[in-house]
């Protein structure tokens, strides 16, 4: 079983020298960086990934984010801004228009800040772990829903 015990190793953050450590992919993505490299962009538009990597030509495409960095980013602000709210309702009696023109926009703004760190996240995470097509086979071996 040497090779199970490689392979949770890829999977919970890796040894120093191992291929590709999940962590530290992870944190590559947040930064809008290929996660093979760490140098090229992720991005070419807000939420558009590019094809392959400028740098290292690692194929990016075949990523399935999907809603994953959307679920991501209202499970962790949801915490915040609906605590941030009921902290503030108890500490200042304001009306609650107030409360609306305080939470709304800082909610929206907070998201769209955090959507592209979280796809970034969420795409070093799946090359890390050889997911989608992040496993050297390519498109063609890779399972590919978009086509069922
Ligand atoms: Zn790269």
């Amino acid at each position: 079983m040497p090779e199970q015990a490689d392979d949770n190793h890829h999977r919970y953050g890796g040894k120093p020298d191992d291929e590709r450590r999940l962590a530290p992919a992870m944190l590559t993505g947040l930064k809008g960086r290929c996660p093979a490299c760490g140098k090229g962009k992720l991005f070419y538009k807000y939420l558009k990934t590019v094809d392959h990597c400028e740098n290292c030509g690692t194929e990016i495409h075949h990523h399935r984010a999907d809603d994953l960095p959307a679920y991501l980013v209202i499970l962790v602000l949801g915490h915040f801004m609906v605590g941030g709210y009921m902290t503030g309702a108890e500490l200042f009696d304001v009306p609650d228009w107030v409360h609306l023109a305080v939470w709304v926009p800082l909610t929206a703004l907070t998201a769209f800040a955090l959507i592209q760190p979280m796809k970034g996240v969420v795409i070093g995470l799946q090359w890390a772990l050889k997911m989608h097509g992040f496993d050297g086979k390519g498109r063609e071996e890779a399972v590919d829903y978009s086509e069922r």
